[in-house]
């Protein structure tokens, strides 16, 4: 099935308070194989992965290595490869972090991360949305994150008329914490260091935020950005969003 612009607000009627996994179930049934899981490995990513793995489905992960991501981060995709033994897609930036700092900057990310997560974040995932081949995407977003995600829904259409499907949209922090303490699963460790949403490693990207509330309020503590462009797209162009 393909889904079209057409049918997603049927979609978001049908799924509006749905549970991730009916809306998995559904999307296994309708999208497999064209399904792709898009992830940095935070614990929403986590349950999504789990789910799937009970459902015996293989479906490609990818990730994006920017150059920046935390040591713990790098580790923890390692350990969550064996445990699950995924299929991981690690997608660099066309420029290695040397050869970007010398033409940028060692620290662009403290005046214009803007740019920096353009080049390494942005472009890197524009080229998978293009060449993957693969045009349904799971991601692990959810309302409760910051005010631009809450108003965003379970379908949505991207700039290159790929689909992302939300299936935490519903669940809020505390929600996610309970699958991963009631299934035991694994999470990377700098979340027992206070990191309630874990990028890029410099302090201006990611620093211990307001871990109780699981808000964003860690990342770019400097900056008015919210959001380093992975997702901001999809609530200002085709959905009908502002
Ligand atoms: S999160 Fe920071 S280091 Fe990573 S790409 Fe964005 S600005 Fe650069």
């Amino acid at each position: 099935m393909r889904i079209q612009q057409g049918d997603l607000r049927q979609l978001n009627v049908q799924f509006k308070d749905a549970d991730p996994l009916s809306i998995l179930k559904w999307s296994i049934k309708k999208l497999f194989p064209d399904l792709a899981i898009l992830t940095s490995f935070q614990i929403s990513g986590v349950v999504i992965l789990d789910l799937i793995r009970q459902m015996g489905k293989d479906i490609p992960v990818y990730f994006i290595d920017t150059g920046y991501h935390f040591p713990e981060t790098l580790q923890f995709r390692d350990e969550i490869i064996k445990k699950f033994n995924l299929n991981v897609i690690s997608v660099k930036p066309k420029l290695s972090r040397d050869v970007f700092e010398q033409k940028y900057g060692k620290e662009l990310y403290n005046s214009d991360p803007e740019t920096c997560c353009s080049i390494n974040k942005v472009e890197p995932q524009e080229r998978i949305m293009k060449t993957s081949g693969y045009s349904n995407w799971l991601t692990g977003i959810r309302k409760d994150q910051s005010k631009s995600r809450a108003e965003m829904s379970v379908f949505m259409i991207d700039a290159h008329d790929n689909i992302r499907v939300h299936p935490l949209i519903n669940w809020k922090w505390d929600d996610v914490w309970k699958y991963i303490k009631d299934n035991n699963l694994p999470y990377n460790s700098l979340y027992q260091f206070g990191y309630a949403s874990i990028g890029c490693s410099p302090p201006a990207c990611t620093a211990p935020g307001n871990w109780a509330h699981g808000d964003r309020s860690g990342r770019w503590v400097n900056f008015s950005k919210t959001e380093c462009g992975l997702h901001y797209k999809l609530s200002a162009d085709k959905n009908g969003n502002k």
